[in-house]
């Protein structure tokens, strides 16, 4: 919902609900103008009538709107398809309620792909699927370098709480993650009572006499 006068916090706040707006109604925005004191965007169409302009109130980063034209020249179902607006960030809000099937697992690019297609009627490549699911899951476990800084403590408690245990992270001289490689105590006790001695030859060289 957009209207004239509205206030937002800020201009991204602004630039986000549009985005959304944009995406259920299915038309394309771009930025006509765009400095620290106003905000106008208009259709992606040529000649279409749609816009919106805001300014920033006072000194402040609050962005009002001041006109608001929600209206299109062509028909909306015909002329929008690429959907520059459904930016990973926006459609990882949108799936965000959805990331859990419902057998518990994670939701994949694929099924993205499929929910977008099914409640907003836009087609969107795999790499943005992608990006979206990455965007998401970042908010819920943090970034990917979050949880990679985490390991040197994980590795300790492991060890603490299981007895010999192995665990082995190697980073390169610039300390970025190599290699890691954990094998729990109650495992490799496990392996050693119930493994047995076996010689195996490989048999396929052995063609010809001996
Ligand atoms: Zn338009």
């Amino acid at each position: 919902m957009i209207y004239k006068g509205q206030f937002l916090p800020t201009k991204k706040d602004l630039k986000r609900l549009v985005g959304h707006f944009a995406m259920r109604q299915n038309f394309e925005w771009k930025v006509k103008r765009s400095n620290k004191t106003t905000l106008h965007l208009v259709c992606l169409m040529k000649n279409c009538t749609w816009k919106l302009r805001a300014v920033r109130r006072d000194k402040g980063t609050y962005f009002q709107v001041r006109s608001f034209v929600n209206e299109h020249t062509y028909p909306l179902e015909v002329i929008h398809r690429r959907h520059r607006q459904a930016s990973a960030v926006i459609i990882g809000e949108v799936i965000a309620p959805r990331l859990q099937q419902q057998d518990g697992r994670l939701t994949r690019p694929k099924y993205i792909i499929v929910d977008m297609k099914l409640m907003y009627g836009i087609q969107i490549m795999y790499s943005k699927a992608h990006a979206a699911l990455d965007y998401v899951l970042s908010l819920t476990y943090g970034t990917h370098e979050e949880t990679f800084q985490l390991l040197p403590s994980f590795s300790y408690v492991l060890e603490q709480k299981n007895p010999n245990t192995i665990i082995d992270l190697q980073r390169d001289e610039d300390g970025k993650f190599l290699y890691f490689f954990m094998s729990i105590g109650a495992s490799l006790s496990g392996f050693r009572t119930y493994i047995h001695p076996i010689i195996a030859v490989d048999g396929t060289h052995l063609k010809g006499r001996l």
